[in-house]
């Protein structure tokens, strides 16, 4: 008895240092494990032997996509290939232009900057950046009034690697100093779903049969984030109540579970759905009004759900507002309204 009590923040510990590094330990760490985005990677190779041949640092180079494609693991695969080491930072982490001019003074020769959510970038931080990243200068302004100065600092070659979900919100002299190149990051084929589900399997050590990874990958919202997730979700449940493999069942009924659904659409996902349709009318209804219905945030709407709503048609983005397709009423078991029916026919 004495034992187990004591164990038990042992477990916990660990448990909770797995939840927040598994993103990291699942992390592909060579171009061979970062499964699928062809186009990006040939694209990135011939970038990255050009830079080498030359014997400069890599332009910079923009990422954007919807959360969880892989953005971040391209950056460190890059600082891996130039064999420089990553400095990691986040838009709202560089709060007043003194945070930026700190992170670049103390960069090295050919170091590798990532800077995550670049959209969250405040204007006058956003100003500084443009001629560092441009002319290798970092100007501050001492004193204020007449007697203010500019004093330019000469910064060491660097290249900037950045990731985006809101591409819109970047201002364009920010997008047009990705000299690198600017690269869309595009939802998972079902196939390349699967064999990331195999993959971290193997890394977690936990076995799993083919038609669970089927049945997880089809839920997986076509992102590798939310495959580890689920495929962890679904190892608990099979420690849990089952002997440790993932079953079918064991899939199917963790799953269950979570609510998660046939097409991975959760409980809020749902709701927007539901929203647009019982309450508008199908729509079209305006993001905000959206979001006071449903009690979450424009930018979670926007960031999170929209993105995989819009992949799978079940929404459409019109200039007055999101409507529901007749593939959402279908999923939801709802009643398609008299206009719909009459397209059909
Ligand atoms: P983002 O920066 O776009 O939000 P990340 O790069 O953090 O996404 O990816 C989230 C997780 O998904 C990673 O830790 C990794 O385990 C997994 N992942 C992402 N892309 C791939 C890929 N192409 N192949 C295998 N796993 C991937």
């Amino acid at each position: 008895m004495a034992d187990t009590t004591k164990e038990i923040p042992v477990v916990k510990k660990k448990e909770q240092k797995e939840d927040s590094t598994l993103d990291a330990s699942l992390r592909p760490r060579t171009w061979d494990e970062y499964i699928g985005q062809d186009v990006i990677k040939k694209n990135l190779a011939i970038s990255l032997e050009a830079a080498r041949k030359r014997g400069e640092p890599l332009e910079h180079i923009l990422f954007y996509g919807p959360a969880g494609l892989g953005k971040t693991t391209l950056a460190h695969l890059i600082a891996h290939e130039m064999n420089s080491p990553m400095r990691v930072t986040s838009g709202p982490a560089i709060e007043r232009v003194g945070d930026l001019a700190s992170v670049l003074t103390n960069l090295s020769p050919g170091d590798t900057l990532f800077i995550d959510e670049i959209h969250r970038l405040n204007k006058l931080v956003e100003e500084v950046l443009y001629p560092a990243m441009e002319s290798r200068t970092l100007d501050i302004i001492i004193g204020k009034g007449p007697s203010a100065r500019v004093l330019q600092l000469d910064l060491p070659p660097f290249t900037l690697l950045a990731a985006t979900t809101r591409m819109a919100l970047l201002s364009s002299p920010l997008r047009s100093r990705f000299s690198g190149g600017t690269y869309r990051l595009s939802f998972y084929s079902h196939n390349d779903i699967e064999r990331i589900v195999q993959r971290s399997a193997v890394l977690l050590n936990v076995s799993i049969e083919p038609e669970a990874i089927t049945e997880l990958s089809l839920r997986s919202r076509s992102t590798p984030r939310v495959a580890n997730h689920l495929l962890k979700r679904c190892r608990d449940y099979a420690d849990v109540r089952g002997n440790g493999t993932i079953t079918t069942n064991v899939a199917h009924d963790a799953l269950h579970l979570l609510d998660v659904d046939q097409k991975g659409l959760e409980i809020s996902d749902r709701r927007i759905l539901e929203t647009i349709i019982t309450k508008y009318n199908g729509g079209p209804v305006g993001i905000q009004t959206l979001a006071a219905s449903t009690s979450e945030e424009t930018e979670t709407i926007e960031d999170v759900h929209e993105p995989y709503l819009l992949q799978i048609g079940f929404i459409e983005r019109t200039p007055r507002g999101r409507m529901a397709t007749r593939l959402a009423y279908e999923h939801l078991g709802i009643p398609l309204p008299a206009n719909m029916q009459e397209t059909l026919l």
